[in-house]
């Protein structure tokens, strides 16, 4: 069905975005996930065969929601989830399950939600009631606003590596939790090539993996709250420099100076 992604139920939390550009592979991946919540037996999961899966794959599982885009009068799809789409969703969510042990929200087109939706669906990613799960499904994860990336599990294509962004920020960060400051001023150095828009993408990887930690998301970062919210007001002060045009080497030297 959707092989090329590596969902298993185990590993995704209340919260997950499916990210490809792929339309029909994130929106099977979600059903098969969404599958995976509700059934019924042990093992793995989906089974395919107990009387919830099977009221899953045929689209007919009361307790599987899916959102999607309205159409207009044209019978053209619309741009935006709407806010009110996501309201109606938020209070839904506290209705309990009909017959499944949980209850599944697919939300496709996630990147289309505004930003007054996302932040209208953040309390319920927040504190949601313990049968809720919620699957996003986007084109990027980054279409989505960084407090809601935060709160949810990231599942790509198999084989799709995250942006590099990410990857320095966790580089970056294990090197601050190591307290190695020679590491950290050597990270910098190699970055000094680094233009505007590379700094802006580092600074927002670096944002949303302190907010994983703030929020217990990334229990096994070695990183302690205390500093994770030191570095968060680090980075917001490099963001308003970059606001000012600070140059890109003076933002970096300070980052170095007061990472560790
Ligand atoms: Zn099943």
């Amino acid at each position: 069905m959707s092989e090329v992604f590596n969902i298993s139920a185990r590993e995704a939390s209340h919260a997950c975005i499916i990210a490809t550009p792929d339309e029909e592979q994130r929106r099977a991946a979600a059903w098969r996930l969404a599958a995976a919540f509700v059934c019924e037996r042990d093992g793995e999961a989906p089974c395919l065969k107990c009387a919830q899966c099977r009221l899953a794959q045929q689209k007919l599982n009361p307790d599987i929601i899916e959102i999607s885009r309205k159409t207009d009068d044209k019978g053209k799809q619309k741009r935006e989830l709407s806010v009110e789409q996501i309201r109606a969703m938020v209070s839904d969510a506290w209705v309990r399950p009909q017959s499944a042990e949980r209850k599944v929200y697919i939300i496709a087109d996630a990147g289309s939600m505004n930003s007054a939706a996302q932040n209208a669906a953040l309390k319920l990613l927040e504190e949601p009631p313990a049968y809720a799960r919620f699957i996003l499904c986007a084109e990027s994860a980054e279409s989505l606003l960084a407090t809601i990336r935060s709160r949810c599990v990231i599942f790509r294509p198999l084989g799709e590596k995250e942006p590099t962004e990410s990857e320095a920020a966790r580089e970056y960060l294990s090197l601050v939790a190591k307290g190695d400051k020679t590491g950290v001023c050597a990270f910098f150095a190699r970055a000094e090539s680094m233009d505007g828009e590379a700094l802006a993408g580092f600074l927002e990887g670096l944002r949303a993996e302190l907010c994983a930690v703030l929020s217990n998301k990334n229990s096994n970062s070695a990183i302690t709250r205390e500093t994770a919210v030191r570095l968060l007001d680090m980075g917001r002060r490099a963001e308003d420099y970059m606001r000012l045009n600070v140059g890109v080497k003076h933002i970096l030297g300070m980052l170095c100076v007061r990472s560790v």
